[in-house]
This record gives structure tokens, C-alpha cells and sequence, in this order.
């Protein structure tokens, strides 16, 4: 029996791993972490993290060829297939701090399987790494293999989160990069096998090791240049009259573009857009493309801007102050169908309202009070872009509540600001939820989910992004 382990039990190496066990029942699979709670809860009735339908996949597997495991060194030293799913955040301090990915996380699992394997082994790159990395991971292997032969191959994973099983089930391409020699070749035929169990065969591309690294980086690249677009868009449409939701229809009908991603929002979020962005244009500075790294970072720029536009907004249409008002949040993942709140654009609109003394009332079918907690206390980052929002002190956590839904979010506030795209959000009874505001009723619609006439009908003052303004 074929034997992978995973190392990183993750939003991308639960799944993942997941799904291969569903569908390739012939193999055994381990995830392994050295978090002990993140194990656990995946070995519990309450998996870590919340992704609709990877319950059922879990449930369906685990301790029959799906195994979730701290004993990371038993597991690697056991597999035929190791892959690598670490985190692999920007770095904070140091060389490249600010853009460069920290590949600290990677190198320990890479010395850790040099040092615990007795026989040869594939070791895939499932985590987002820089263009190049397999070379740096082939000499640690290399250096440390006491004789074993180690395959490197690119395997990078483009699931989003929210959708990961659907992605997983039906995938658009799976990319295997490897070594253009016999046995970098015999290696990339090795995964394909495992694909293959599922995903036909013309949705499974091999290239060289670093086309598959920096097509990860390229791609998360497009998708955020995308949102950044119509973003900006929205911004004119909001000074010229223009709807935003028009524009993007039109724009998308020509079939050279096509209607997907073209949401305009309060802007983007989660983990990789804003890591993956900076780290390639890190990779541009360090080649010598100064001009490549500025086009690039101008979708990280518009997407601040995007999330300072929206707190000014808010502040400027109620009467130029929010100081003791209260305001709900509806919604504070990075987007619907996740608990995940890393980079959520929330931490940014919430801080800004803060910063100049809202009281927050925040409301998230998935995201947990603590966690919202520790996301507002903690302190932004410094890139070395403008940052439009940071309040000059860390925000007073005691001006943010908790809510348990909606309808609590918003008794007595002065306006609504809904950050996440979640389903709930489209159908509440906003005639009860107006009569039980302050008024002038205020609705900043900073993902163009509720009807802003119907609304506008009941009395509400709505803002949407990229749509005309109420007088
Ligand atoms: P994550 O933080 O959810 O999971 C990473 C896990 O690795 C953690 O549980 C951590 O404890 C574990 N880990 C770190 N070092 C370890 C070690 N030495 N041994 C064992 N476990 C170790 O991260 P994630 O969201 O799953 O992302 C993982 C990688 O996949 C990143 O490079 C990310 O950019 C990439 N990626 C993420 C997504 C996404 O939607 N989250 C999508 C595609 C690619």
C-alpha cells in the first residue's frame, strides 16, 4: 500500500489529504502537526476549521486510511509521498521583512525529513513558496540524505477556502512540477497516479519545478490584481454616477475577459493574496525588476485604499463623526462559507471606525468572539506601503461586543457595515432591524449583498460599494 504523510494539518493539508483518502481508497494517508490541539480537534466531532462538506469527507475516512497525528517523525520516516504544507507567512523581521516569505516553518521540515528517512522518498511542495525554493530544499536533502535519494516536485494547491471541497472534487488543473531527468520524471508519473484516481488526465498539466512554483505565485497574483480592478472602478463609479454592478456585467460579457471575480468589495483578504503579491515582488526587487515590483504592488495599495475609502465613508455620511455611535458589523471572515479571519478586510474597517471611537457591535456566523478579540488587539504590521487605517494607539477592546446574531448586532446602532458576503445577510428582516435603530438608519453595504432600493423603501440610508449615492 502506497503511504503519504502530509506535515502541516492545515486549511490546505486537512483537505487535501481529505479528499486523496476519499478518493484513493488504496492509500494511506497521515496528516501530521506539531500543534497538538490542531490534531485533536481533528481526530474530534469538531473539526479545526469550518469548510462546508469536509465533515462528511473526514467522517467517511478517518481510522480507515485517514489518519491525523503529532507523531510527525513515525509517519514521514513510514511514507513513500511526503508533502509539505507549513505555513509559509511573510517575514517580519530581518532581510526581505515585510515581502519575503518565511521559510522557517519549511527548512525545519525539510531537516527533519533528511534526518528521520531511511528510504527514498517524493517530497512535494503543497505550501506557496517562492520561484527557486526546491533548489534550496534539494541542498538541505541533499546535504543531509545519508545516502537516500529524495525527488523534489511542485504541487502547489489552488483550492479558496469556503469551496475547498468542491475545488478538491473538480479541480480546473492540478500542476506537478519535477526535474526534467529520468527519475525527476519517474516522480511527477508517481503523484500523477494519485490524481489520477479522480481528476481526468487532461486536468493534469507537469512543467519544470519553476514554472509550478511561480504559476502559484502568478495566479493568486491575477486573481487579486482582478478584485483591485474593479475596485478601483468602483471608485469612479462612485464619483461619476456609474454602478459598478453594470460596468462589471458589460466589462465581463466580452469573453477575452469573463464575468468571474468581478466583485467590487470593501477589498480582499485571507492568507495568501497580500503574502503571495509581496513575495513576488520581492522576487522582482531581487532579480532586478524594480518596474514589475511597483505594477504589483499597486494591487495591495488599491486594496488599502479600497478599505480606507469605506471607513471614510462611513464617517463622512454620518455627520463627519462616529465618536460614541454605535455601529454593527455584519460579518468578519475574509468571506462567506469560512471562520477564517486572517488579513480579513473586517481588522482594517473595524480598527478605522475605532480609531476614531465608534462602539462596535460584531456579529459572525463562524467567527468566534475570541478570535475577533485577538484579531482587534493585535497590531498591524508595517509594510513598507502607506497604511491609511491604523489607529495611532491599539484599539480599546472594550468598545467592541460580541453579538450572537443579527438582530442583537444591530439594536440601537446608528448605522450597519456588512464586510462578509454571508447568505444570511441577503434575507434578514431589515424592517424589524430598522425600527429598532437609531435613526437617521445608516446600511454601508461593503459587499453589494442587500437590496438597497427595498431598503431605501423602508428608510434606511444604504451606501453601496461602487453605486450611485443616496442624496
Ligand atoms: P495553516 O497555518 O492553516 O497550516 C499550517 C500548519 O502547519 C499549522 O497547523 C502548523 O502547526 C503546521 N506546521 C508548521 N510547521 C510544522 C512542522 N515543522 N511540522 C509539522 N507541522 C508544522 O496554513 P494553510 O492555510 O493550510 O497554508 C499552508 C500553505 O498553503 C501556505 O503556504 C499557504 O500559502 C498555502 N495555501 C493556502 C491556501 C488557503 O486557502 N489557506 C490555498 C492555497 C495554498
Amino acid at each position: 500500500m502506497v503511504k503519504i504523510c502530509c506535515i502541516g494539518a492545515g486549511y490546505v493539508g486537512g483537505p487535501t489529504m481529505a479528499v486523496i483518502a476519499l478518493k484513493c481508497p488504496d492509500i494511506e494517508v497521515a496528516v501530521v502537526d506539531i500543534s497538538v490541539s490542531r490534531i485533536n480537534a481533528w481526530n474530534s466531532d469538531t473539526l479545526p476549521i469550518y469548510e462546508p462538506g469536509l465533515d462528511d469527507v473526514v467522517k467517511q475516512r478517518r481510522e480507515k486510511n485517514l489518519f491525523f497525528s503529532t507523531d510527525v517523525e513515525k509517519h514521514v520516516m513510514e511514507a513513500d509521498i511526503v508533502f509539505v504544507s507549513v505555513n509559509t507567512p511573510t517575514k517580519t523581521q530581518g532581510l526581505g521583512a515585510g515581502k519575503a516569505a518565511d521559510l522557517t516553518y519549511w527548512e525545519s521540515a525539510a531537516r527533519m525529513i533528511a534526518d528521520v528517512s531511511k528510504s527514498d522518498k517524493i517530497v512535494v511542495e503543497k505550501s506557496t513558496v517562492p520561484v527557486k525554493t526546491a533548489e534550496a530544499i534539494e541542498k538541505i536533502l541533499t546535504h543531509n540524505s545519508k545516502g537516500i535519494n529524495f525527488q523534489i516536485l511542485s504541487n502547489p494547491e489552488f483550492l479558496a477556502e469556503g469551496t475547498a471541497i468542491e475545488d478538491l472534487f473538480k479541480p480546473d488543473r492540478v500542476l506537478i512540477g519535477g526535474r526534467e531527468t529520468p527519475a525527476g520524471q519517474k516522480a511527477i508519473q508517481a503523484l500523477k497516479s494519485v490524481y489520477a484516481h479522480w481528476v481526468p488526465e487532461e486536468r493534469i498539466i507537469c512543467s519544470n519545478l519553476w514554472s509550478a512554483e511561480l504559476s502559484k505565485l502568478a495566479a493568486n497574483a491575477f486573481l487579486a490584481q482582478r478584485i483591485s480592478s474593479v475596485n478601483a472602478i468602483s471608485a469612479l463609479c462612485e464619483a461619476t454616477g456609474a454602478n459598478v454592478q453594470e460596468v462589471a456585467h458589460a466589462v465581463g460579457k466580452d469573453t477575452r475577459i469573463g464575468p468571474k471575480f468581478l466583485n467590487a468589495s470593501v477589498g480582499f483578504g485571507g492568507s495568501c493574496f497580500q503574502k503571495d503579491i509581496l513575495n513576488l515582488v520581492y522576487i522582482c526587487e531581487c532579480n532586478g525588476l524594480p518596474e514589475v515590483a511597483n505594477y504589483w504592488k499597486q494591487v495591495i495599495k488599491i486594496n488599502d485604499y479600497q478599505k480606507s475609502r469605506f471607513v471614510n465613508r462611513v464617517v463622512s455620511s454620518m455627520f463627519n463623526t462616529v465618536s460614541g455611535k454605535k455601529i454593527a458589523i455584519l460579518g468578519f471572515a475574509f468571506k462567506k462559507d469560512t471562520g477564517d479571519t486572517r488579513e480579513t478586510p473586517a481588522i482594517d474597517v473595524c480598527k478605522g471606525l475605532l480609531g476614531d471611537k465608534a462602539r462596535l457591535s460584531i456579529y459572525d456566523p463562524q467567527v468566534s468572539e475570541d478570535q475577533i478579540q485577538r484579531d482587534l488587539s493585535m497590531k498591524k504590521f508595517d509594510w513598507d506601503h502607506p497604511i491609511h487605517l491604523q489607529p495611532q494607539s491599539p484599539p480599546a477592546v472594550k468598545q467592541v461586543g460580541v453579538a450572537w446574531d443579527a438582530y442583537a448586532a444591530t439594536k440601537d446602532a446608528h448605522g450597519i457595515c456588512i464586510l462578509t458576503e454571508w447568505d444570511e445577510f441577503k434575507s434578514l428582516d431589515y424592517q424589524q432591524i430598522y425600527d429598532q435603530m437609531q435613526k437617521p438608519a445608516f446600511v454601508f453595504d461593503g459587499r453589494n449583498v442587500v437590496d438597497a432600493e427595498k431598503l431605501r423603501q423602508i428608510g434606511f440610508i444604504v451606501y453601496s460599494i461602487g453605486k450611485p449615492l443616496d442624496e
